[in-house]
């Protein structure tokens, strides 16, 4: 439930973690017009007020994000008749479930998806419904190849390590216990994280981007000839572009996505959303996360992107989109169908 139909919507704003990818969030937001509201800790406050055009209009401040889930600000956030941007930080601080059940204030996008992202059980079957190439799982006595094991949860990769075989895996498994990890077969080949915009009010989904995150260490080990075990928390990101003849296949995987979201979380995916990909040699993809939400990869492209100027005439980043979107829903009376 949320009070969309309350909303005086000449005064909409819009209001996002601080954080994540905000300040592409607020300068986008700004750009198409709109008052936005900050929800920060104290400590970070100062960050957001050093960027002149990407400085919330206004703060709301925290003590603890465990603050966003209370009615007190909630009920901020309604008086101004704010739209919340969820990204990675905002949906990890206050949880899949509780954005779901317990957060009133009109949240960008389908909150379904949130909860078909947050699961990599279900994220799977998504991924396999939409037809994408996912690395096979292994339980541990089926290890018999290079493996990447991945711990529960989406923490920026934090903590994945690799095997061989079992003995490996019950050797490096430390103290996370055996249901709490997924073991996968590891993928050699360069990685492309694909940037979308599924717009419920274009009726399209846009290619707007691609990224390469910057992982540590794994990415400096070509500087150095030791063996060092590799590591997968991420650091930052970098743009990249592809092969043009290889984008009529992303854009179909996209597309596909968004088919199987239908059929999965009615009405189904809706906004910025990114499949993370692993192109092998044989220039076959592999896919093995949804992200459904805004990524921070995004934030490489404020004003735009390689791909983002064939849609648009203007600097369109995945931030900027966003609004766009909510500015064009407002003009066809139907906000209720880009927030939930
Ligand atoms: P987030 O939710 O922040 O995207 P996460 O913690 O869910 O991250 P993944 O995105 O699944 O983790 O993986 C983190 C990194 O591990 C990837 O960016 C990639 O470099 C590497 N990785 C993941 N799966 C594979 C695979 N099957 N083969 C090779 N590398 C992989």
């Amino acid at each position: 439930m949320n009070n969309i139909a309350d909303y005086k919507i000449d005064h909409l704003s819009i209001g996002t973690v601080c954080s994540h990818s905000a300040l592409q969030i607020f300068h986008g937001a700004k750009q198409e017009g709109f008052k936005t509201i900050g929800l920060t800790l104290p400590s970070r406050k100062s960050t957001y007020e050093l960027f002149p055009l990407a400085r919330p209009d206004e703060f709301i401040e925290l003590e603890s994000f465990k603050q966003l889930l209370t009615t007190e600000n909630q009920k901020k956030l309604l008086d101004k008749n704010a739209i919340i941007i969820p990204h990675g930080s905002f949906v990890e601080y206050v949880g899949a479930k509780n954005i779901l059940e317990n957060y009133n204030v009109p949240v960008f996008g389908n909150k379904g998806s949130m909860i078909w992202e947050s699961s990599r059980e279900k994220v799977t079957q998504w991924m396999e419904l939409a037809k994408l190439n996912v690395p096979k799982y292994k339980s541990p006595d089926e290890i018999d190849s290079l493996c990447i094991v991945k711990l529960g949860g989406a923490k920026g990769g934090r903590g994945f390590f690799l095997v061989k075989n079992e003995t490996e895996f019950y050797d490096k498994l430390g103290p996370n216990k055996i249901e709490d990890v997924v073991v996968q077969e590891y993928i050699v080949g360069v990685r492309y994280y694909h940037h979308f915009f599924h717009s419920v009010i274009k009726n399209r989904t846009e290619f707007l981007g691609i990224d390469q995150r910057l992982e540590s260490n794994v990415d400096g080990l070509h500087r150095i000839h030791e063996y060092v075990e590799p590591s997968y928390t991420v650091t930052g990101n970098a743009p990249v572009v592809i092969r043009e003849s290889l984008v009529p296949g992303i854009i179909k995987m996209g597309e596909n996505v968004v088919k199987a979201s239908k059929e999965l979380f009615s009405p189904g995916l809706s906004g910025p959303f990114c499949i993370e990909t692993i192109c092998t040699p044989d220039l076959k993809f592999y896919a093995f996360e949804i992200s459904a939400r805004i990524v921070a990869g995004t934030n490489v492209y404020p004003l735009g992107s390689q791909y983002s100027c064939y849609y648009f005439d203007e600097p369109m980043s995945t931030g900027r989109r966003i609004a766009r979107e909510i500015k064009e829903a407002k003009q066809n009376d139907s906000l209720e169908k880009v927030v939930s």
